[in-house]
């Protein structure tokens, strides 16, 4: 049962309004996502078009325009006094620029050159400093996942692979900040590895944005959908609905799949990590057998589990003796709920507790959220997260701070965070 992907369809209510559908997780693999969009957007082919109509004019195959390069980088336009093109992307909540270039075909070039040097440095430093591995087209990939609705899916085809867009890395290196240590397998271990699929999907049946495999090729992996991202923000302060209740970002994505990662470490049986989610107020659906892991969030008499493909389909209400008694709204779930999730996608106890996880480890407004909503959930994940560090650092070393970041443990940074708990 771990080794079923953990396919992410984090949804983007800002872009995404329609949102595709989920899917049903009957062995841990269920679904989310952040922004599944304009993945049928034409490039649109004039040189440059202050943006507000960009599918204008339709661009014939494989050429290049400012625009389409902009579009699928996720770049800003901007025209200089000089008329020139400012080309920038949001990042840190700052304007990140990459130059100005002329507004012809020697520009255009000079455009495409810088981008694939800053994509191509920015690369090399992650992989430097964190020891992850970012895939390029022509390495080994995995295959597709085919089905997933009754047991385990099928393994398809070989998926073909793209390089990173420079906003998809500077997601991961905003993540690393706060990562540190889910990212990590170990010296002796096969790094982990970021898959940016090309064309199809990795598992079409959950229509989602990311997923993560514990092992493709022998190490984890974080594998991510043909253009899943082309509309998120870098990060949590780049998004234009800055909202501290849940998190919509491409950090905050690879922060969450990592989160997965973590479980795989700190689980390393099947029974720990059942008890766990049982101390987060989850229980296998009565008249099903623990090892199902057919599980359900408890609500004061009975429970509650997610039905069918669909995020937004009902969630089905089971009696003290399993028996589904009607449907629930997520909503009506999260309220009812004994232990409360930590934001609005919690289809499963691992994407409860992941969630959790990530908002911990984003830090400042979001750790505040679960802390408010609910102290038991807040305390499980500082467990949990301390144990993943104590594993890597060994006990008492470190501790992560309310900003994210792991601090010494000491009396004045353990004071720091417990005054911040306290407010
Ligand atoms: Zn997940």
């Amino acid at each position: 049962m771990d080794k079923t992907a953990k396919v992410e369809n984090l949804r983007d209510s800002a872009h995404q309004p329609d949102a595709s559908s989920a899917l049903r997780n009957e062995v841990y693999s269920p679904p989310e996502s952040l922004a599944r969009t304009d993945t049928d957007a034409k490039p649109g082919r004039l040189n440059f078009e202050p943006t507000d109509n960009p599918q204008k004019t339709q661009n014939t195959d494989g050429e290049k325009t400012f625009d389409s390069v902009a579009r699928e980088n996720g770049l800003d336009i901007n025209e200089t006094p000089g008329g020139k093109l400012e080309f920038s992307l949001k990042y840190n909540g700052e304007k990140l620029v990459l130059g100005n270039f002329e507004n012809n075909d020697k520009g255009l070039k000079e455009l495409g050159k810088t981008l694939k040097e800053f994509t191509e440095l920015k690369r090399w430093e992650l992989e430097k400093t964190h020891n992850i591995k970012i895939a390029r087209p022509g390495d080994p990939a995995p295959r597709q996942q085919i089905g997933s609705m009754d047991g385990p899916p099928k393994q398809g085809k070989e998926l073909a692979l793209r390089d990173p867009r420079l906003k998809e890395l500077l997601g991961i290196e905003a993540a690393m900040e706060r990562a540190n240590p889910s990212h990590k397998t170990g010296d002796s271990k096969t790094p982990l590895k970021f898959y940016f699929l090309k064309n199809d999907s990795f598992n079409a049946e959950a229509a989602g944005v990311a997923a993560f495999e514990p092992n493709i090729h022998g190490g984890p992996a974080i594998i991510v959908e043909p253009h899943s991202l082309d509309n998120s923000p870098v990060t949590e302060k780049d998004r234009e609905d800055p909202k501290s209740e849940n998190h919509r970002s491409i950090a905050s994505l690879f922060l969450h799949e990592l989160g997965h990662h973590s479980e795989e470490r700190v689980f390393d049986t099947p029974q720990k990590r059942i008890d766990f989610y049982k101390r987060m107020g989850w229980a296998p659906i009565p008249g099903t057998r623990p090892e199902d892991m057919q599980m359900m969030l408890k609500g004061k008499e009975g429970g509650f589990a997610p039905k069918g493909l669909d995020p937004d389909a009902k969630w089905e209400r089971f009696d003290k003796d399993g028996n589904v008694t009607g449907l629930v709204s997520k909503e009506e779930v999260a309220r009812q709920a004994l232990i409360k999730p930590a934001t609005d996608y919690f289809e499963g106890p691992h994407e409860m507790l992941t969630e959790a996880v990530t908002m911990l480890r984003l830090g400042d407004g979001h750790r505040t959220h679960p802390m408010q909503t609910d102290q038991t959930l807040y305390s499980l994940a500082k467990e949990f997260d301390q144990r993943e560090i104590d594993l890597n650092y060994g006990a008492g070393k470190f501790i992560r701070s309310f900003t994210g970041k792991l601090v010494p443990r000491n009396a004045e940074n353990e004071e720091t965070l417990r005054a911040r708990e306290r407010r």
